[in-house]
């Protein structure tokens, strides 16, 4: 589906949900180019649309309910929370995307993705990210963007970008961030106060520019050095390279003892993983989820619910060579093309034994697992073996009397053909 399609109906949507309650200081709406703002408009503007954000990011279910994690950026927000600023203007939310993304709303709300959590390396390099993000808050970035934005024309309702941007998937989070990125000065001083106010709370100033390193080794590295994420204007080497220029020049120093937080991270990132593996399954992004499941294989040894999850990632590689087109479409930051998806097709009989490999192993180690019957049932029914498909789902059901996908199931096992032929 096209971000333009995908747009039009959620505006409608929205405007089914939000036009009812009725705002009484109403702005007028950025279309009106014509007239400018008051300095009291454009805070209302920028009021009211966060606090819209914030409801339908809500009610779309996104968000990680998790009390530790909500802790874990909590405290890290206290930390950070420069002086004369009232303790609730900053709000964090963890959002169930595997997009590696953080950014801010004019009103304070910070969001963070579980993508993010996940490969950060250190709870200082999670507090570069929010001291950045906060920095953006405190000097109002977002009025010179608003003001930026009305003088080209451009009008973009921050509500659309809500579900779109991360509930959306991954192709549509660069049209999220666009909306919310600055110019080439607001994000080098946004780096540069969050680095003052990271190390003014005590963490590892390098520890916390580490997190640029992080971000160029991340799975997103290309799309983010040439435009995503945190890297709009300023390259994220570029960016980087300033930052280190302040602490070569003693600019910025933090004490002998000032705080890294690697095993805390790490616990996080331990929490959160399963979650993370999920997210790269739903948003059919087979291929990281391939890559990621591999690099824990290797770093922790074998284990029944990685070889499965990875037997997961191969089969939707054999399935769904579209998807795999479009993540590393996504990923090189340009658009799918027929080759790409053919390059995919042709390796199918490959993956679908990889993943039969997986799902075998998986269930030596743990013949109670429910995935690994799942997994072989599906391999043998996509490739029109239903002998072999039925007795695996039947156990699979039995092991999983509540699966989300039972019925689906069930119509498999209730159906008279030979499977699916490919
Ligand atoms: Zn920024």
């Amino acid at each position: 589906m096209s971000i333009r399609m995908n747009r039009s109906l959620l505006s409608v949507s929205l405007a089914l949900v939000l036009g009812v309650g009725g705002c009484v200081r109403k702005p007028p709406p950025m279309t009106d180019t014509e007239r400018p703002l008051t300095h009291d408009e454009e805070i209302a503007y920028l009021e009211e649309q966060g606090a819209e954000f914030d409801a339908e990011i809500e009610r779309s279910g996104v968000v990680l309910a998790d009390p530790v994690v909500q802790e874990y950026v909590d405290g890290i927000a206290r930390r950070l929370r420069p002086e004369g600023v009232a303790d609730d203007v900053f709000r964090i939310r963890v959002v169930r995307s595997p997009s590696l993304f953080g950014f801010a709303l004019p009103h304070g709300s910070i969001y963070l993705s579980v993508g993010l959590l996940y490969a950060v390396r250190s709870e200082a390099e999670l507090s570069q990210v929010m001291g950045h993000e906060m920095a953006h808050v405190v000097q109002r970035h977002s009025l010179a963007a608003l003001r930026d934005r009305r003088a080209k024309g451009v009008a973009v309702q921050l509500t659309d970008m809500a579900t779109l941007g991360i509930a959306g998937g991954v192709a549509q989070v660069s049209y999220l961030l666009s909306v919310t990125s600055y110019s080439r000065a607001a994000e080098a001083e946004a780096d540069e106060l969050g680095l003052r106010a990271v190390v003014g709370a005590g963490y590892d100033a390098t520890a916390a520019v580490g997190f640029y390193e992080t971000l160029r080794a991340s799975a997103l590295a290309e799309v983010n050095e040439t435009g995503g994420a945190f890297a709009t204007h300023p390259t994220l080497s570029a960016r980087s390279e300033n930052l280190e220029e302040l602490l070569r020049a003693g600019e910025i120093e933090s004490g002998r003892d000032a705080r890294v937080g690697t095993a805390e991270q790490a616990a996080i990132h331990g929490r959160i993983a399963g979650e993370y593996l999920r997210l790269l399954y739903v948003y059919r992004l087979y291929e990281r989820l391939s890559e990621e499941t591999t690099a824990l294989l290797e770093r922790d040894g074998e284990d029944s619910t990685l070889l499965c999850a990875r037997g997961d990632a191969w089969r939707g590689m054999a399935e769904d060579p579209e998807a795999v087109a479009l993540e590393r479409a996504s990923r090189r930051a340009v658009a799918p093309t027929d080759e790409m998806i053919a390059e995919v097709r042709a390796k199918k009989d490959e993956f679908v034994a990889s993943a039969v490999a997986d799902y075998e192993r998986c269930r030596e180690l743990d013949r109670a697992d429910p995935r690994a019957w799942r997994g072989i049932g599906m391999v043998a029914w996509s490739s029109g073996d239903a002998d072999q498909a039925r007795p695996a789902l039947q156990q699979y059901l039995e092991l999983e009397p509540w699966a989300d996908d039972r019925r689906y199931i069930q119509s498999i096992l209730a159906a008279d053909g030979e499977g699916e032929q490919p």
